[in-house]
Formats: C-alpha cells, sequence, structure tokens
C-alpha cells in the first residue's frame, strides 16, 4: 500500500507542516470506514472515533490500539503524534478540551491520511463531498439564522476566530481585545450551492460597508470578514468585492485566510430557533441587483 507522496504530502508528513484549516478533503467525511497513513497503509482511526471539533481539521478522540504514537512537539507546549509503523507526521493531540466524553482530540492533516470506506456501506451511494465556507458578518446569531436558509447548506456554527487566544469564551471576545470576531462556519454541498451564491448571500445579509462593527454592535469583534478556504475561494471572494465595488459600494470586508475556528457556546448555536422565531433581530436579507 506504500505509494508515492505528493510534494505537498511531503511537507505534512515529512517536514511537519499544517496543511490550512477546513481545506483537507477528511474535514467533512461523515462516512463509515477506516483511515490509513497515507505513507505507509497502517491503519490508524476508526470513523466511530471521529468527531466534529469545528477547529477545521479532522478531529478524533480515539486511535487504533498502537497505531500512533505520541512525541513531544518541537515548540516544547504541543505533543506530535505520528505513525507507529513509519514515523509519518500526523498531527497533534490536545487533552482537557471537553469536546467528548474521552475528553481527547487528535488534530489530524487529511494529507497525512488515506479513507478507505467500510464494505458493509459498498452498494450505498457516495454521498457528496461537502465544503466549509466561513464568514464573520456581526453578530453571529443572525447570520447563522440567515445563512442556513441556502438551499445546500447542511450545518451553520456560531463561533470565533481570526485572533490569537485558545478557546476563548463569550465573555473574553465580548470585550474586544482578543483579536477574534463573531462568525460563522458553514458546511456546504457543493453540487447544490456555489461558494459564490453563499457569498452573495452573506454580502444581502448584513452591511458590509460599515467600518466599525455591525448595526449597534461596534467593536472588532463584530467587523465584517470573509475567511477563504484554499485559492479558488480566494479568487471568488476578490471577484465578488469588486463587482459590489464596481455597484459603486465601498467594501469594508475583509479578506483572510481561514484559521483555526472555535465554536460557540451552546445558548448561542441556533439562538432565533430556540427562541422559536424566525425573524432575526440584527440581520436583514436585502437582495443586490448582482
Ligand atoms: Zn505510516
Amino acid at each position: 500500500m506504500k505509494k508515492e507522496l505528493t510534494d505537498f504530502e511531503r511537507g505534512i508528513i515529512e517536514e511537519r507542516k499544517t496543511e490550512a484549516p477546513f481545506t483537507g478533503e477528511y474535514v467533512n467525511n461523515h462516512r463509515d470506514g477506516t483511515y490509513y497513513c497515507r505513507k505507509c497503509g497502517a491503519p490508524l482511526y476508526r470513523s466511530a472515533d471521529k468527531f466534529d471539533s469545528a477547529c477545521g481539521w479532522p478531529s478524533f478522540d480515539d486511535e487504533i490500539e498502537g497505531a500512533v504514537a505520541r512525541k513531544p512537539d518541537a515548540d516544547g507546549v504541543r505533543v506530535e503524534i505520528v505513525c507507529t509503523a513509519c514515523g509519518a507526521h500526523l498531527g497533534h493531540v490536545f487533552n482537557g478540551e471537553g469536546y467528548t466524553l474521552k475528553n481527547i482530540r487528535h488534530c489530524v492533516n487529511s494529507a497525512s491520511i488515506d479513507f478507505e470506506r467500510e464494505k458493509s456501506g459498498e452498494g450505498v451511494p457516495e454521498s457528496g463531498v461537502l465544503a466549509n465556507a466561513i464568514f464573520a458578518g456581526g453578530c453571529f446569531w443572525g447570520v447563522e439564522h440567515l445563512m442556513r436558509k441556502v438551499k445546500g447548506v447542511v450545518s451553520v456554527t456560531s463561533g470565533y476566530t481570526g485572533g490569537q487566544l485558545r478557546n476563548p469564551s463569550y465573555q473574553q471576545v465580548k470585550s474586544g481585545q482578543t483579536g477574534h470576531v463573531e462568525a460563522v462556519w458553514i458546511v456546504y454541498d457543493p453540487s447544490e450551492v456555489e461558494y459564490r451564491t453563499l457569498l452573495r448571500h452573506f454580502f444581502e445579509i448584513h452591511d458590509f460597508t460599515q467600518t466599525d462593527g455591525q448595526g449597534p454592535d461596534i467593536g472588532s469583534q463584530y467587523l465584517s470578514k470573509v475567511f477563504w478556504a484554499g485559492e479558488e475561494q480566494r479568487v471568488v471572494a476578490e471577484q465578488t468585492i469588486a463587482e459590489l465595488e464596481a455597484m459603486g459600494y465601498k467594501v469594508a470586508t475583509e479578506l483572510r485566510p481561514a484559521v483555526r475556528f472555535w465554536r460557540a457556546e451552546e445558548y448561542h448555536q441556533k439562538y432565533f430557533i430556540k427562541k422559536g422565531q424566525d425573524e432575526t433581530e440584527c440581520h436583514f436579507h436585502k437582495p443586490i441587483n448582482w
């Protein structure tokens, strides 16, 4: 099962680089099967132990016994994980973050692993590969609620991104001192909706010309930002902003590469749905004549 690695894979597996968050092919893979070492083919993880951490990389709370070795990372802080059989760099392992009952997160690069579906799953049609989009447009309650309405959107998660602080709380982000913005992580089916369509909808539900926040919410945590995952999204985002500028809008939205995303506290998720109300108080859909 040994195979040639691409330069990109070699960079991750042998030079311990990290792939950009939300760009790997297995971030949203929910199918049943086994994950193997891309370098030597040793089985490493089972799909039953994979969970959605929202961080942007495949996450597992357990490994196949003996398959994964731990080493102190060169940064002196983190714990690196490697394939026991061949030493391939997989990522890092974190304890005590509280995502699952086992309280462990193996944060693994998609480029370090290969996936094979379970035999019993054969004959079941392949579900489409899902994609990610991350937008910040002020209060995430409203952005989440309105992005959910787009056909082809599979899930929307409210959270924090763009800053340095690990695992920030709402109170910390609200201080405006962490560098994070309130943002949403959208998982969508690219066979049903294009990134461009999502992006246009995002621009139609918030005031992208406001430079100091969104509506009455003033502060760096409410700024308008698009976090692109991969070059393709970056190009589409630049084109979309150029279109708006050609229409005479002064666009305040910043374009940034996607970075680690932190899921917000549970009470922020599906906020308006839980309140049983369909109208948001902060965001409204105003169509643009594209
Ligand atoms: Zn290996």
